[in-house]
């Protein structure tokens, strides 16, 4: 990469587009709504069971301008949801103000493991137990989403749980393998724990990206 294109990627006024697309939120408190998504390479979370390895080298990732995200994504829709990778990763502050001096608003979906930045109207935190999430972001996330892969993420969901603000609404939602084994886990949980609610990937169920 040269070295200027490096430089307007550190400051965020570039960022490595990997895909972008118009479609449902399939998951968490939005689901159901249609949504522009901006997929952001880059990550070094490293969840084995992550079904979007291919985001983790962010060099694969063109830098993409700004103002040419921002164009696209507001001929779609006036949601946009920024996710990853770990978009985290980036500086979020001009990509968002953009968004924002558009009148659209801002989602993200993070594990939280990186400085919080960027102007956000809604934030996903789905919090991963290789690289916790930081304390500003637990504060000031709208939704708690874990990923319930086997038994042990209940003891790891209330541990993040007690980290949230009182109106953070909490997910549990199972990895997709393991969905067959975990959702009546999830069920009895949630029933016996009902501050919990279930979240389902349903645009995996719809068969949309
Ligand atoms: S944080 Fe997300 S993108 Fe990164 S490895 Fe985990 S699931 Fe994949």
């Amino acid at each position: 990469m040269k070295n200027d294109v490096k430089e307007l990627v550190n400051k965020g006024e570039m960022l490595p587009l990997m895909e972008e697309f118009y479609t449902i939120q399939g998951e968490g408190f939005y689901k159901g709504t249609a949504a522009y998504f901006i997929r952001i390479g880059g990550c070094d979370v490293g969840c084995h069971w992550c079904d979007v390895k291919e985001s983790w080298n962010a060099n694969l990732h063109p830098p993409t301008e700004i103002v040419k995200i921002v164009e696209n994504a507001k001929k779609y829709s006036d949601t946009i949801v920024i996710t990853g990778g770990e978009p985290l990763m980036w500086d979020m502050e001009p990509l968002t103000s953009q968004l924002k001096s558009e009148g659209l608003k801002t989602h993200i979906e993070t594990s939280g493991a990186y400085k919080l930045t960027g102007v956000w109207d809604w934030i996903c935190l789905s919090p991963k137990k290789m690289k916790l999430p930081t304390e500003e972001v637990s504060a000031k996330a709208n939704e708690l989403k874990v990923i319930v892969y086997n038994k042990d993420d209940f003891r790891f969901a209330e541990e993040q749980a007690a980290k949230v603000n009182s109106d953070c609404i909490l997910y549990l939602q199972p990895e997709w393998s393991k969905r067959d084994k975990v959702v009546p886990l999830i069920v009895d949980y949630v029933m016996a724990n009902p501050k919990w609610k279930v979240s389902l990937q349903t645009h995996k169920y719809l068969n949309i990206p």
